[in-house]
């Protein structure tokens, strides 16, 4: 089977593009709002904030918990822009959705993981939200795929894929290889299935955002999803590659979106 898919219905900042910007973590209260705040004043409908945050080696910091959750709901409430923020076990889920999270997505460490994807579904059935499945960090489609499906057969049909990229021992230029044949072939494989980019995995640093995004566009993708911060330098994680809301609706700018891909 593929996937049984409905439109994902989220607002868009134009027909051809839906944007969601926020920090990689919700570190602080203040820090959350008055980014939110920024990014709200911009036009921005959707915005994200990692509250558990999977990280490569112990000591750095791994997230707020449920203690950032009320922080994403007086966003909701303060802006009127929709939430979203990772998932990675049925409890994070079950917390997500006690707090009213609009949007829910899965990382990259999670995604390469059956159990815990075949985890995450079970605590999805019945549940009718958005569920965005970035690939996983090895370059293998069909386990890219085979993680939504699981989503898609608990009865989740708004899903939609994001490509973060590929990790690789060579990161010369980018800390995730974009390798876009990937996703190119997700989008041949299933032409139905919303195709998000996430600059900022993928470059690793604020110089590429706006290539990365352009280069997204010329693709065909249908939505993108970057880490902005009020005071990127302090970022608690990733912060080389977060840029201020500013600098995002510059980037968005310039960006030329086509009526067909290239
Ligand atoms: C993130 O979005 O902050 C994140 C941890 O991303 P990824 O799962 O793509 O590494
Ligand atoms: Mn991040």
């Amino acid at each position: 089977m593929e996937l049984d898919l409905l439109p994902l219905n989220l607002p868009s900042d134009n027909e051809k593009l839906t944007v969601i910007a926020g920090p990689c973590s919700a570190e602080t209260e203040e820090q959350v709002i008055e980014t939110a705040r920024q990014l709200a004043y911009k036009g921005c409908h959707i915005f994200r904030a990692g509250v558990w945050k999977p990280r490569t080696k112990p000591g750095g910091f791994e997230g707020n918990g449920e203690a950032a959750l009320p922080w994403l709901k007086r966003v909701k409430e303060e802006t009127g822009m929709l939430t979203s923020t990772e998932v990675a076990t049925p409890e994070h889920v079950e917390l997500a959705l006690k707090y009213d999270i609009d949007i829910l997505w899965v990382g990259a460490r999670t995604s390469a993981n059956p159990f815990a994807m075949q985890a995450i579904a079970d605590s999805l059935q019945g549940v009718d939200i958005p569920v965005l499945v970035k690939n996983p960090v090895n370059p293998d489609l069909e386990l890219w795929i085979g993680a939504m499906e699981r989503i898609n057969q608990a009865g989740v049909k708004r899903i939609a894929a994001i490509h973060r990229g590929f990790s690789s021992y060579d990161k010369k230029i980018y800390r995730n290889l974009p390798m876009w044949q990937i996703p190119i072939e997700l989008r041949r494989r299933i032409p139905e299935l919303p195709i998000f980019c996430d600059p900022s995995h993928i470059g690793g640093r604020r110089e590429l955002i706006a290539p990365l995004c352009q280069q997204a566009m010329d693709l065909g993708f249908d939505g993108l999803i970057i880490e902005c911060h009020c005071d990127p330098d302090k970022a608690w994680s990733d912060a080389k590659q977060q840029i201020t809301p500013d600098i995002l609706d510059y980037i968005l700018g310039l960006l030329v979106i086509r009526d067909q891909s290239v």
